[in-house]
């Protein structure tokens, strides 16, 4: 998260914004502009997945921050930036409020990370661009995607509308809210925009000021995804100089607090003979910190950063990703068998198939990528046994991955039982 380079300086956001108050996740058909528009937003490119693109399935999500600003001597949509100037007159722009952008790379992945990650997302940017008709496919099983989630909180994007012309994006607008008739979005508003010269990215940026924030529970007892895990020290670094190993992750509920005692689930992994077994990690909480700044306690709201007192190597290499981090005691058992109750997509593009015994399916739970194999079925039920055991809450989202002809695609989602 280090490596990102903000447009504005820190230094001048106040603490009351330092976490981001929306994450917004981005759905689209494959190069219609979403990284483009991320950029165009953010300054920061989200297309950081070269490792988990190897990896095929992991979940793993692209991260940008950005604070949105507002110049207290314009009027209008125009007076919204990320900068620190106004693009207008050049006076200065106060913070508003702070947001983050989430991605993930592939059609397959990121809409089996949209459901699975559902907890996460409290916002989503539906891109659509002008220069191809309306809906291409992937764009079709997006909309499916955010009819299932029941976000409201969505702002349409039309992109590319400079390669089109003024005549044919009308049009393609008049596609788009066809295409949207009748979906749980059939009011979204749409903005046109020109990622690349930056049209239009002020009235996007005042929409998003206007999106209802999510209601934080933060009484709850606090939760975190894990994203990322690393040994954040450089190879030979003196060992009594040594920093913990860190941890990065979403909080889905509550609070967590500097120096707070915290227990991660499923945790480490050993192998031995007989397979893997895991065992809980304990450990404390010694630095909070989000992209660029340090906090004494975090809620829900953008990807936040622990320091822990661990050993690096236990975090090293995203070896904790998928884990739960909570309060010492108040996780939920790590389960090496899960019932979900199963709902099918009917995707057209995929012959309709029953489960069978032994099939193997990846599930998205949460963070966590697992491998199963069914062991049982009964009507919408599954049961389903996982090559490595996953902390979950019960009702937790889950996507389902089934194998079509040598391809892992997305076919449904189900509930943890
Ligand atoms: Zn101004």
């Amino acid at each position: 998260m280090a490596e990102q380079k903000q447009k504005y300086e820190e230094s001048k956001v106040p603490m009351s914004i330092k976490q981001s108050e929306l994450n917004i996740g981005t759905l689209g058909h494959i190069d219609h502009g979403k990284t483009s528009l991320t950029r165009a937003i953010t300054g920061v490119w989200t297309d950081k997945h070269s490792e988990s693109l190897k990896r095929n399935m992991t979940i793993k999500l692209g991260y940008a921050d950005a604070v949105i600003r507002k110049c207290e001597h314009c009027e209008g949509a125009s007076a919204f930036t990320t900068t620190n100037k106004c693009i207008g007159c050049e006076g200065e722009a106060k913070p508003v409020m702070r947001i983050s952008i989430l991605d993930a790379p592939g059609h397959e992945t990121l809409m089996a990370t949209a459901i699975a990650g559902s907890s996460v997302i409290d916002a989503i940017l539906f891109v659509i661009a002008a220069n191809e008709p309306c809906p291409m496919q992937q764009t079709r099983e997006h909309l499916m995607i955010i009819n299932i989630l029941g976000i409201k909180n969505i702002i349409v994007v039309q992109t590319k509308v400079d390669i089109v012309g003024r005549d044919k994006a009308v049009q393609h607008y008049n596609q788009i809210r066809e295409f949207l008739k009748g979906s749980a979005i059939e009011n979204a508003p749409i903005v046109p925009v020109m990622s690349n010269l930056g049209v239009n990215i002020d009235v996007l940026l005042e929409m998003i000021t206007k999106m209802e924030k999510p209601k934080r529970d933060t009484e709850a007892d606090p939760i975190m995804y894990v994203v990322r895990s690393f040994d954040v020290n450089k190879p030979g670094a003196d060992v009594t100089k040594m920093n913990g190993g860190v941890i990065g992750g979403a909080i889905v509920s509550g609070k967590f607090r500097l120096g707070e005692e915290i227990e991660i689930r499923p945790g480490m992994k050993s192998s031995n003979a007989k397979g893997n077994t895991y065992k809980p990690i304990l450990t404390k909480i010694l630095s909070i910190s989000t992209d660029s700044t340090n906090l004494d306690e975090a809620v829900p709201g953008g990807l936040i950063a622990f320091g822990t007192a661990l050993d690096p190597s236990i975090t090293k290499a995203d070896s904790l990703v998928g884990s739960l981090v909570g309060r010492k005691g108040k996780l939920p058992e790590s389960k090496n068998e899960i019932t979900l109750k199963y709902t099918d997509l009917k995707r057209t593009d995929m012959p309709k198939r029953a489960f069978s015994l032994g099939e193997p399916l990846i599930l998205g739970i949460g963070t966590a990528t697992r491998i199963g194999h069914i062991k049982k079925v009964r009507k919408n039920d599954i049961d389903v046994e996982l090559n490595h055991p996953v902390c979950a809450t019960a009702e937790t989202k889950v996507a389902v991955m089934r194998n079509d002809t040598k391809r892992w695609r997305l076919t449904g989602y189900g509930f943890i039982e």
